[in-house]
């Protein structure tokens, strides 16, 4: 399964994403990290540790929350 994850303003660059994602495919950028959506398994790890929640999955049919 791939993912797709949308990364927003939130965001600070802390790094922490980059460092939990077990597939790596979370790549430094210099405002915010990149996905590498064909390496992303959806497991969804990058959403719980981002302390802004900045992190949120997306193509889910667009609604927020839930
Ligand atoms: S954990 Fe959240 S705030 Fe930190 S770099 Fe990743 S998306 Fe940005
Ligand atoms: S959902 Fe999992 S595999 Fe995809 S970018 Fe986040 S931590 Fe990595």
């Amino acid at each position: 399964m791939t993912a797709t994850l949308l990364i927003d303003g939130r965001c600070t660059a802390c790094g922490a994403c980059l460092a939990t994602c077990p597939e790596r495919a979370l790549v430094r950028a210099p405002l915010r990290p990149g996905l590498l959506a064909s390496l992303c398994t959806g497991c969804l790890a990058c959403i719980e540790v981002c302390p802004r929640d900045a992190i949120s999955e997306a193509g889910e049919g667009g609604e927020p929350g839930g």
